[in-house]
């Protein structure tokens, strides 16, 4: 995940590519309308092109200009995402829930419940 640096990257002093005023990167999203863009426009042109979601590629949501577009089209497309690439993420999640009172059956039904969701074809 990039949640690290966000604000220190909305300090950065960038140049406005249209008229080459320096000013942080989060005042150049509100910025942009002075050239009648929106700040979804200027960065589709000038920083990075639309993102698809990393799950189904789907087209996902712009953000604003220091985050650029989401990652996921969705909330269950992060979720299914989190759980893919890191298999530990859903039985964290279990425990955490139950973190009083752990189990090994508890464990188990966690383990099972992954390699159920493995299986779905449409996973
Ligand atoms: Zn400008
Ligand atoms: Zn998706």
């Amino acid at each position: 995940m990039k949640t690290r640096n966000r604000s220190e990257q909305s300090l950065k002093i960038v140049d406005c590519k249209i008229c080459l005023e320096k000013m942080p990167l989060d005042k150049l999203g509100i910025h942009t309308r002075r050239h009648k863009m929106t700040s979804q426009q200027y960065y589709e042109v000038f920083i990075d092109k639309r993102k698809l979601c990393l799950v189904c590629n789907k087209e996902t949501n712009y953000k604003n200009i220091v985050f650029g577009f989401n990652d996921f089209c969705s909330k269950s497309c992060r979720m299914k995402y989190q759980i893919i690439n890191h298999p530990t993420f859903l039985s964290i999640a279990i425990k955490s829930r139950s973190s009083h009172k752990r189990t090994e059956n508890e464990k188990n039904s966690a383990r099972k419940t992954l390699a159920k969701l493995k299986q779905d074809p449409e996973f």
